[in-house]
């Protein structure tokens, strides 16, 4: 393929946002098997009757610590963790459930521009609560490009999330980070050229929302 990376390599997460649980179930018939919800009482609602054990659910919106007792159990990996609180409220949500959950760091590199997400310099300080959580392993980190980032801009975004990775793994050396979630319906093909490891496509999957 054009950045020559193996398509095993990259793994497709169908962003199904207010898209209905039918189109969700064809996709699992087409093949897909990760899934992206960016809301907990939407998701709540939609997955009600579980998808077959080998879908992935992954939670890619903010997260408010009031909603994050209903995570575990619902969804496999939180891909939007940015805060040292949710951290915590998550590590009691899955232990209390006797679950385990994966979870991505999130980084922001617009500043103010952008509210989700952590500051770079604060992914450490997460990922180290994640390390001394009983019931969540970080698996790597998650970022949005800003919505007018075009060109060089929209690059260096994702340059910046795999040397932050990078980074993260030389000051914390026994965490393993693999996952690089970056890359959406418009930018997908820099994310791939970066690094990504997962994409989250939602209106090239399902169509306009
Ligand atoms: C909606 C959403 C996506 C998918 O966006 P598209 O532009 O529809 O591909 C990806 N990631 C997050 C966090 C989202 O909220």
């Amino acid at each position: 393929m054009a950045a020559d990376r193996a398509a095993d390599s990259i793994t497709l997460i169908a962003v199904s946002k207010t898209f209905p649980r039918e189109d969700v179930d064809a996709a699992y018939h087409a093949g897909l098997r990760h899934f992206g919800e960016n809301r907990v009482q939407e998701a709540m609602a939609k997955f009600e009757q579980p998808l077959p054990d080998d879908a992935v659910l992954h939670l890619v919106g903010n997260l408010q610590s009031n909603k994050a007792k209903h995570a575990p159990g619902l969804f496999s990996t939180v891909d939007s963790v940015d805060r040292v609180s949710i951290v915590r409220a998550l590590d009691m949500a899955a232990s209390g459930r006797e679950a385990t959950l994966d979870v991505l760091i999130q980084v922001n590199f617009a500043g103010e521009a952008q509210k989700a997400g952590g500051r770079p310099g604060e992914a450490l300080e997460i990922l180290q609560a994640v390390g001394r959580s009983s019931s969540l392993t970080a698996r790597g980190l998650m970022t949005i490009a800003p919505i007018d980032a075009t060109g060089d801009a929209l690059r260096q975004v994702f340059r910046d999330l795999r040397q932050l990775r990078d980074q993260l793994l030389q000051e914390a050396p026994r965490c393993d980070l693999p996952e690089l979630s970056m890359g959406m319906s418009g930018d997908f093909h820099d994310a791939i050229a970066e690094g990504a490891t997962q994409i989250r496509l939602g209106r090239a999957i399902f169509g306009d929302r």
